[in-house]
C-alpha cells in the first residue's frame, strides 16, 4: 500500500463526499482508496478511460506504463491525448491530462513498453494493475507476472464493436492463460489496426477496468472473478462467460509450487 493515509482532510472529504455517500465505500473505502498504489500498462484507448476515472476516484498512487509516442490515428480513442500530443510520448501526454484532474496524484511515469526482464520490477510495487495493453505478448506477460506475484489485476480488450474484461485474483478463479491458453498464430488476431474500432467501445471497458480495480481495494462488490464479461455494441447486449480453472495452466502450476502455502 502507498504512504499511510491517517484520515481524510476536509479537502478529500468534500472532493470526495459522493463517493464516500455510498455506503459499501463510505469513509473507511475512501481511505483505503487514497493508501491504494494502481499500476495501468497500456495509456491508449482502454487506459484514456481507466486512469481519468482511478485518478477522479481518489486512488492515491498510480503507476502508467507504456513505451509508444502519440499517433494520428489514436486520438478517435485515446482521449488523454490531443493534436498537440502528436509525436510525443504518452506517458507525458496522460501526464497533462490527469494531472488537471487531480493535483495531488502521485503519478509513477514508467515510460517503456513491459518486457520479460523488466515487468516483475515494474509491477511488483503495485496492489492492483490494469491490462489497458493491446496485444497478446503483453496480456500473457502481465498475466504470468501478476499470477507469480499473487497480485490482481483487470484484463480487457476491444475490437471493431465488441469488448471484453475479467479480473484475475490469483488462487481465487482462473488466470488469463487459464482461459487462452497460448498466443494465437497472427494472421487470425483482429487488432485495431487491422479491423479498426469505435472509441467507445475501449472507453466504456476501460471504465469497467476502473471499477473493478476500485472495488477490489474498497473490498466491495462481486468481481469479475470466474467470468468473461463480453460486450457487443451493435446490440448493446452484455453478456457473462463462466470460466473453470484450468487444471493444466502453466502460470497457475508454477504459482501452485511456488506458493506452498495455498
Ligand atoms: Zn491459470
Amino acid at each position: 500500500m502507498a504512504q499511510p493515509v491517517a484520515r481524510l482532510d476536509n479537502i478529500q472529504k468534500e472532493t470526495y463526499s459522493r463517493n464516500i455517500l455510498v455506503s459499501e465505500i463510505g469513509e473507511a473505502g475512501q481511505l483505503r482508496l487514497a493508501e491504494s498504489r494502481v499500476l495501468l500498462v497500456g495509456l491508449g484507448g482502454l487506459g484514456s478511460s481507466a486512469l481519468c476515472y482511478l485518478a477522479a476516484a481518489g486512488v492515491g498512487e498510480i503507476g502508467i506504463a507504456d513505451g509508444d509516442r502519440v499517433d494520428r490515428t489514436n486520438l478517435q480513442r485515446q482521449i488523454l491525448h490531443g493534436p498537440a500530443d502528436i509525436g510525443r510520448p504518452k506517458t507525458e501526454s496522460a501526464r497533462e491530462s490527469v494531472l488537471k484532474l487531480r493535483t495531488d496524484l502521485r503519478l509513477n511515469l514508467h515510460p517503456f513498453r513491459l518486457t520479460p526482464e523488466n515487468a516483475a520490477r515494474t509491477i511488483a510495487p503495485y496492489d492492483f494493475v490494469i491490462d489497458a495493453t493491446d496485444n497478446f505478448d503483453a496480456k500473457f506477460l502481465i498475466n504470468d507476472v501478476c499470477v507469480g506475484q499473487g497480485k490482481a489485476f483487470c484484463h480487457a480488450a476491444a475490437v471493431g464493436l465488441h469488448g471484453q474484461a475479467m479480473t484475475i485474483v490469483p488462487g481465487k478463479g482462473p488466470c488469463y492463460r487459464c482461459v487462452f491458453q497460448e498466443k494465437p498464430p497472427a494472421e487470425t488476431v483482429e487488432s485495431a489496426d487491422r479491423v479498426g474500432v469505435l472509441g467507445c467501445v475501449p472507453g466504456a471497458l476501460g471504465i469497467i477496468q476502473a471499477a473493478e480495480a476500485i472495488k477490489y481495494l474498497v473490498g466491495c462488490g462481486d468481481l469479475l472473478v470466474g467470468r468473461l464479461l463480453t460486450w457487443d455494441l451493435r446490440t448493446m447486449a452484455f453478456r457473462e462467460i463462466g470460466l473453470p480453472l484450468s487444471k493444466r495452466c502453466k502460470a497457475c502450476d508454477s504459482n501452485r509450487h511456488s506458493r506452498p502455502e495455498r
